[in-house]
């Protein structure tokens, strides 16, 4: 099975920490050369040296933008003009009940979770398209398939990463570029241990009570019965970005632990 990426230059949105860096980690060890991104420099020079403690021959760069902005995504592109792989994995997801979603929340969910991709994805895929050689990688959830009460919001970001990914790999017809959609479910990144002590200091529960909560009342249908590792969900995204997934195109890959019950 070819996982060798050497030569390749492999850009990941948000890989300052979680899916994105386990996901820079592994694309690093596979002979890429990667670009780390997050919103703040220090963030980025923190990541940056944390893969490069584990691997020493990483082959690494960083840029700080804020993606969040039209401007952020054309800096971004203005510094890292040419790359072949593409992982769009930036995304904000936060529990509101509906009634409480804000028309600015709707907003960011867009702008974050969808525009970015978008606006990157415009630029780089008839690069790509030009050079016939390419991967692009949504990074979406099952919570774009299995709407969750709690983050509706979040869900039709998701759903929409799903239909532009589809759509842009009709684009590919023929070529040797892809564009697929990874869809993680519940994964244990730092940021989720923030979120799940907020939520028990309110009710006086433990982060153990609230990972517990999480499967039976929030994702009851879960095979997996535990949170994911980033480094499992990195694992699927690092395969669609190398050269053994050429006839995996227009795909929803699934990492999430079995919870979205369809076969499909
Ligand atoms: P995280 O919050 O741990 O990391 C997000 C990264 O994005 C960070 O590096 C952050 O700096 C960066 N970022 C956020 N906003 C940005 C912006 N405007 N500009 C530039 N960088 C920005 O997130 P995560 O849990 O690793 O999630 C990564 C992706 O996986 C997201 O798209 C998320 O929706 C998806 N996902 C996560 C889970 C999960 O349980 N963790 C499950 C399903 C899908």
């Amino acid at each position: 099975m070819d996982l060798n990426l050497n030569g390749r230059h492999a850009l990941i949105t948000g890989s300052t920490r979680g899916i994105g860096l386990a996901t820079a980690m592994e694309l690093t060890s596979m002979g890429a050369s990667v670009v780390i991104n997050g919103c703040s420099q220090q963030t980025v020079d923190q990541a940056i040296a944390s893969i490069s403690n584990k691997a020493t021959n990483a082959k690494l760069t960083g840029f700080a933008a804020d993606l969040s902005t039209a401007e952020g995504c054309q800096s971004m592109i203005e510094a890292v003009p040419d790359l072949d792989i593409l992982v769009n994995n930036i995304g904000i997801y936060e529990a509101k009940n509906f009634e409480h979603i804000s028309d600015e929340d709707w907003e960011a969910m867009f702008t974050v979770n969808v525009m970015s991709g978008v606006r990157l994805s415009r630029y780089y895929l008839p690069y790509l398209l030009k050079k016939d050689w390419g991967r692009i990688v949504f990074i979406s959830s099952e919570s774009g398939i299995f709407i969750p009460q709690e983050m509706i919001h979040y869900g039709f970001s998701k759903a929409a990463q799903l239909a532009i990914a589809r759509g842009m790999s009709e684009l590919t017809t023929g070529t040797n570029i892809t564009v697929n959609s990874v869809l993680p479910g519940p994964t244990w990144v730092e940021m989720q241990k923030v979120r799940l002590r907020k939520r028990a200091e309110k009710t006086g529960a433990t982060v153990e009570d609230m990972k517990k909560h999480t499967f039976e009342e929030r994702r009851p249908t879960s095979l997996l019965k535990r949170y994911a590792t980033s480094e499992e969900v990195a694992s699927m995204i690092a395969y669609v970005c190398s050269p053994a997934s050429s006839a995996t195109n227009g795909a929803a890959l699934r990492v999430d632990g079995g919870i979205v019950r369809t076969p499909f």
